[in-house]
């Protein structure tokens, strides 16, 4: 499907052309992609009707969060910097909600100070911080409390958020003690229960016990939450045999979950809207030949993709013309930076390449450019965003003058 006539293309545009216009390594972004993946995720969540902020740590550029806002999400955001990003791609304040363990004082002024919809509180002394906030200024201030539901996201352990071994959230106990404490308070209004379990999970089961935990959770504190969020963290297939998710299956859980407790629910999705829309252009510098395998250097590096290296994590990584010569010995992709995990991905068999070639990592739009850095005083990559036949540089590529 991605192939037509031998060679890859995104939309109508071939990966050799994007190399050949603006270079490699290069971020290409697929508008087409982007629509689709919000479309579908509206469509199976249609009749809970969800509020859908997208999570702007996942992939921020803005030219991406006007799209996102184009089509009516708004955010979820970590820091100070991705509420300003939100804000700048006109998503409305009203759609944006605060998440994250350690937010400042200055970032909670400044959250407030903008009106969002609510700020997702993950400790007491984040809550109390707040209602100092609210007394100088006289004024209610809406928060959620996020909770850790003790729920194993079946994840990669890296990933993973709702354990109680992990930084993030409460623990059912002080989230009932809190609730109560705060529950008449004049200064903060509780209007949302949060969770997140983790990212890239491909099972409905995990969301199954943290819906689980969450009805017992509200039982036991009879408190009418306005919202439940139940963050993101839905998965996406990085290669063709790997588990998908069964969005029906989740969506029906959570339909039963409101027929028991009549809230709004907010979604926090990255990964599965952005995810597969990006690819990462890049040219083999050398090959190298060993007894054992060969080793394909490309000029792209943890630096630009760190989620290998990271987390272990797999991008396939598809050749830009395809041929039938099949090379039987194992490949090892690596990038030039000078450290043992700045590899990609072993391959057993490859078809014929050669130095020089362009190839394509696929499925990096979540946590790819958001994750890149200088390391090795290696400029970033430049972002390029596909519409049908027409590209369009979204982020210019660094200069070694900008970073030295
Ligand atoms: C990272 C994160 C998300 C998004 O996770 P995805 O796996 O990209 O969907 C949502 N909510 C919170 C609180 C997060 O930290």
């Amino acid at each position: 499907m991605r192939y037509k006539k031998g060679q890859f293309y995104i939309e109508n545009v071939s990966a050799e052309k994007i190399a050949k216009k603006f270079g490699t390594p290069t971020y290409v972004y697929s508008h087409n992609k982007i629509e689709n993946n919000i479309n579908n995720f509206k469509k199976i969540f249609k009749t809970i009707n969800p509020l859908i902020c997208f999570s702007v740590k996942s992939n921020s550029n803005l030219s991406i969060l006007s799209i996102i806002n184009k089509f009516g999400l708004g955010a979820d955001v970590v820091s100070k910097g991705e509420l300003i990003a939100a804000l700048k791609a006109k998503i409305k304040p009203e759609k944006i909600v605060f998440s994250g363990v350690g937010k400042t004082i200055e970032e909670l002024k400044f959250a407030i100070n903008k009106k969002i919809l609510l700020i997702n509180a993950e400790s007491e002394n984040e809550i109390i911080e707040i209602e100092k906030i609210a007394k100088s200024r006289k004024k209610k201030i809406n928060i959620g409390i996020r909770l850790n539901p003790d729920t194993d996201a079946k994840t990669l352990k890296k990933i993973s958020t709702g354990k109680k071994e992990n930084k993030f959230g409460l623990t059912e106990r002080k989230f009932l003690e809190l609730l109560n404490k705060y529950r008449d308070s004049k200064l903060i209004n509780i209007i949302c229960l949060s969770v997140h379990i983790g990212s890239q999970i491909t099972s409905h089961i995990p969301y199954k016990n943290m819906l689980n935990v969450v009805d017992k959770i509200i039982k036991k504190s009879k408190f009418k939450f306005k919202y439940i969020d139940l963050g993101g963290g839905m998965g996406i297939q990085y290669k063709k045999n790997f588990k998908k998710l069964n969005y029906s299956k989740y969506n029906k859980l959570i339909k039963s979950f409101l027929k028991k407790n009549n809230s709004d629910i907010i979604f926090e999705p990255g990964r599965s809207i952005i995810g597969n829309a990006g690819y990462l252009i890049s040219k083999i510098i050398y090959i190298k030949k060993t007894n054992s395998k060969n080793f394909v250097i490309l000029d792209t590096a943890m630096n630009d993709l760190l989620r290998p290296a990271l987390y272990g994590a797999v991008h396939r990584i598809l050749p830009s013309k395809i041929n039938k010569t099949k090379v039987l010995k194992k490949h090892e992709f690596v990038g030039p930076i000078c450290e043992t995990t700045d590899k990609f991905l072993n391959v057993l068999n490859y078809q014929k390449i050669n130095q020089k070639d362009i190839i394509v990592i696929c499925d990096v739009g979540a946590y790819g450019i958001v994750l890149s850095s200088n390391y090795n005083l290696r400029p970033k990559p430049p972002e390029i965003l596909v519409n049908k036949t027409s590209t369009k540089i979204i982020t210019k590529r660094q200069k070694l003058n900008n970073i030295i």
